[in-house]
């Protein structure tokens, strides 16, 4: 994992609000990364990135925007991890609400714990990634827990 990462941020409509407030305090710290999101998500970062700092968000080129997690996208983040394209994952999923769409976030996590993508699911633990010294620097994702999948004998 490069300096430079793919930061997915999520998320559920009940937590959109404590979202906005970790981007909004730490912009320097997440504006120098590439940003992906589900799409709702998403658009609201990249209007407080423009609202904060338009010169820098124009040249930056934006949020990568995925569809909306009901409609998807949550499995295409599940998709981007299995293939090796998000670095880290902030997802402030809602522990008093069901969604529509459950079985997708459970897939969503079960990934990112699989291929071991450092991943936060509050203010707290974002913050504490945030201000990891790895969070700006180069590391290495061991792999590990399929290795033996992969190798089993049948
Ligand atoms: P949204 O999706 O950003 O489109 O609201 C988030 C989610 O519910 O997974």
């Amino acid at each position: 994992m490069k300096d430079s990462k793919r930061i997915a941020l999520v998320a559920h409509d009940n937590c959109k609000k404590a979202l906005l407030e970790f981007v909004e305090n730490n912009l320097e710290a997440l504006h120098v990364h590439e940003l992906i999101a589900t799409g709702t998500t998403g658009g609201l970062i990249e209007r407080l990135l423009n609202e904060r700092m338009p010169e820098r968000e124009k040249e930056r080129g934006g949020v990568f925007k995925l569809k909306s997690g009901p409609l998807g996208g949550d499995q295409q983040l599940g998709a981007l991890i299995a293939e090796g394209g998000i670095d880290v994952l902030i997802f402030f999923w809602d522990p008093m609400e069901p969604q529509p769409h459950d079985v997708d976030v459970k897939a969503l996590l079960r990934l990112s714990v699989l291929y071991n993508i450092p991943t936060a699911s509050n203010m707290s633990s974002a913050e504490f990634l945030v201000g990891s010294p790895y969070f700006h620097a180069d590391y290495t994702i061991r792999e590990g827990y399929f290795s033996e999948y992969l190798g089993r004998s049948l």
